[in-house]
């Protein structure tokens, strides 16, 4: 048997219809390296995503390969209770002084849903330890994604996908996201005022006496399409929670380390939020890492005599494992050393222009949107009234399964959203052959 048919007989994928396995069988990569994914069978498939947004700085990078290794013949992990170790400890130093201002204290859990529900207990214990015992509940954006366990769920969007599970979930304050491509108020990015904040800013003055945290997805809703926001709406969305001791929870985990060009998309909008959840990037991909990052307030508020019983008791097995450290401390190598910024900022703007001319005026393509090396195209049925495809018709999964399997091209939309999220030292090269590739499926789905 094959790997495949192994893979086939007993595994379970994620987010995926199993059945649509059947038609569509997965690809057995044996190695990788860059932006490259080599399979068993000898094809080369360029990796547009990131892997889901992790490879920050290419598959098998050579420098954190070799701080990986290094680590390995040391100290796989240890116990992260009463035990610590240098990579942890050079990891936070290194942390707190490219953070936004007053994120100074660190707790390490194992993967972004992990650091999702940690931050949200933390605000829960913090309000109940502060005198803010009504304050029990949750505010976040109706399009968000923080992440798929229980907790994280409920403080994201409710599609068809999490409807099932809404009996378990508690219940959050849903706020109305911004939507800048069908803006309400006919706004542009570039002339928007944050007309919509008015319904947050009634929804969090509304509830704040039970609220006692928003958590948004800085500058991007992700997993809503690559939705592209202002930063005006980020600073206006933080001072309401100031104004109504609300705290703000930013989820760092896919915006972090360089996303939307700037290290965090806080420090783009010039705000400094009360947690701060990073995954992802922070191991660039290699390990399943994550940390909640917090105020020296917040922290005080749980530290007493033991016998007080305000600690914060959490613990995740695998917090601050050395080998993801090893990891995040080569990323910040690299950031130091290698100008990966400006890299990227020169690659996002290229990529721009290459979009821009090739789909500007392609009769299907609703938006282009991009934040840093984030690139989106929006596919709709019709431009002028911005109608979306019939669901069912299934067009960009349709456009992904052509341009993997027969342009070697790892898209993976989100619904009819293609989008590219590459490693941030991706070529121009690479990202020309991306969008070639990604050219030719569209006219093969849509044709021209
Ligand atoms: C990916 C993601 C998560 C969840 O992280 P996992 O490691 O997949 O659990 C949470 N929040 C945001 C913004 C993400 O992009």
């Amino acid at each position: 048997m094959t790997t495949v048919d192994v893979d086939l007989k007993y595994i379970w994928h994620p987010a995926a219809q199993m059945k649509d396995y059947e038609k569509f069988r997965p690809l057995a990569i044996k190695r990788a390296q860059g932006v490259y994914l080599y399979t068993e069978d000898g094809r080369e498939i360029l990796d547009i995503i990131g892997s889901w947004w992790c490879s920050l700085l290419g598959h098998c990078n050579e420098r954190i390969n070799k701080a990986v290794t290094e680590q390995l013949s040391n100290l796989e992990h240890v116990i992260f209770a009463n035990l610590t170790h240098e990579g942890a400890a050079r990891l936070v130093q290194r942390l707190s002084k490219i953070l936004p201002p007053g994120l100074c204290k660190f707790n390490f859990a194992d993967n972004g849903s992990s650091a999702v529900e940690m931050a949200l207990k933390i605000a829960f214990q913090y309000c109940a330890q502060t005198g803010r015992e009504r304050k029990i509940k949750f505010a976040c954006l109706e399009e968000g994604y923080h992440g798929e366990t229980i907790g994280a769920l409920s403080v994201g969007s409710m599609d068809k996908y999490t409807a099932v599970y809404k009996p378990m979930m508690m219940e959050s304050i849903h706020i109305k996201a911004p939507d800048c491509y069908r803006c309400p108020f006919n706004c542009t990015r570039d002339n928007c005022k944050a007309l919509c904040l008015s319904s947050a800013k009634e929804s969090i003055e509304k509830h704040a006496h039970e609220l006692c945290a928003l958590i948004v997805e800085p500058l991007l809703q992700g997993a809503a399409g690559m939705r592209v926001y202002p930063e005006i709406y980020l600073k206006g969305l933080h001072k309401i929670c100031k104004d109504n001791d609300v705290l703000f929870i930013a989820d760092e985990i896919a915006t972090g380390f360089g996303r939307t060009g700037e290290m965090f998309a806080c420090s783009k909008a010039d705000i400094s939020p009360d947690i701060m959840t990073l995954s992802k990037g922070l191991t660039a991909g290699y390990m399943p890492m994550s940390i909640v990052c917090t105020t020296q307030q917040i922290f005080d508020a749980f530290y007493d005599d033991y016998q007080k019983g305000v600690a914060f008791m959490h613990s995740h097995t695998y917090a601050g494992n050395p080998l993801g450290c090893a990891c995040a401390n080569a990323v910040l190598d690299i950031f130091e050393d290698e100008n990966i910024l400006d890299e990227a900022r020169d690659s996002a703007a290229f990529l721009t222009q290459v979009l821009n001319d090739r789909f500007g005026g392609h009769k299907n393509v609703g938006e282009i949107r991009h934040i840093g090396l984030i690139h989106a195209l929006e596919l709709v049925a019709d431009k002028d009234s911005k109608a979306a495809f019939d669901p069912k018709a299934r067009t960009g999964y349709n456009i992904y399964r052509h341009a993997l399997l027969e342009e070697g091209l790892l898209l993976r939309p989100i619904g009819d959203v293609l989008y590219f999220n590459p490693a941030l030292n991706i070529k121009k090269e690479d990202l020309l052959k991306a969008v070639d590739k990604m050219s030719r499926s569209i006219d093969y789905v849509l044709g021209k």
